[in-house]
């Protein structure tokens, strides 16, 4: 049966992680969580931000889409929870390097077809592509790697321009949104 194998693997994997565990911790964290940052990651199982900024249980909150795309109110709203309610004060939307999504939907504008729901994620990675473009026709260099920053900074933009709680915030100063890529090869994030 398709998916039996890797259910049995997770369940064991978790019955590793609760012998492991520091129990006391737990039940501490199950009052409630007080995280330092929100994280917009993609959904690459490369790209693990509780890995990728040796943070703990508790201290990232963690929204995750393919292309780390935050213009749905779902995604949207998620932030603004962690924001208003758990009073994070950063909200990191991080991309990547060798990115599928920015990848599928560079060969989307090249005239490559998809299906399903990920159009719509393309769709929203698209104008990240168009400004990306203009850029490597003028000054070189390669599409993806631009359209992964690209996307990254309008993903910034959309969560300013699209959360008013977020935009008011930023405003008076009390939570900054910024944008950074990790290098899958070299492990590092870089702000951009
Ligand atoms: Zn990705």
């Amino acid at each position: 049966m398709a998916g039996e194998q890797e259910l049995a693997r997770l369940l064991e994997g978790n019955k590793k992680f609760v012998e492991k565990a520091d129990v006391e911790k737990l039940k501490e964290l199950a009052k409630g969580q007080k995280p330092y940052a929100v994280i917009v990651a993609c959904s690459d199982s490369r790209v693990v931000p509780e890995k990728i900024f040796n943070a703990d249980l508790g201290e990232l909150f963690v929204v995750r889409v393919a292309g780390n795309i935050a213009c749905e109110s779902d995604a949207l709203g998620s932030i603004e929870y962690a924001v208003e309610h758990l009073g994070c004060q950063l909200v990191v939307v991080l991309g990547h390097s060798c990115c599928g999504a920015v990848t599928a939907a560079c060969k989307r504008a090249e005239g490559h077809n998809d299906e399903g729901s990920i159009t719509s994620i393309l769709k929203k990675i698209n104008p990240a592509v168009v400004k990306a473009k203009m850029k490597v026709d003028r000054m070189g260099g390669s599409l993806v790697d631009e359209a992964i920053v690209e996307n990254v900074m309008n993903q910034v933009e959309n969560i300013v321009d699209c959360s008013q709680i977020v935009r008011t915030k930023v405003r008076e100063g009390v939570v900054k949104v910024k944008g950074a890529v990790y290098d899958l090869q070299t492990g590092e994030v870089k702000t951009v």
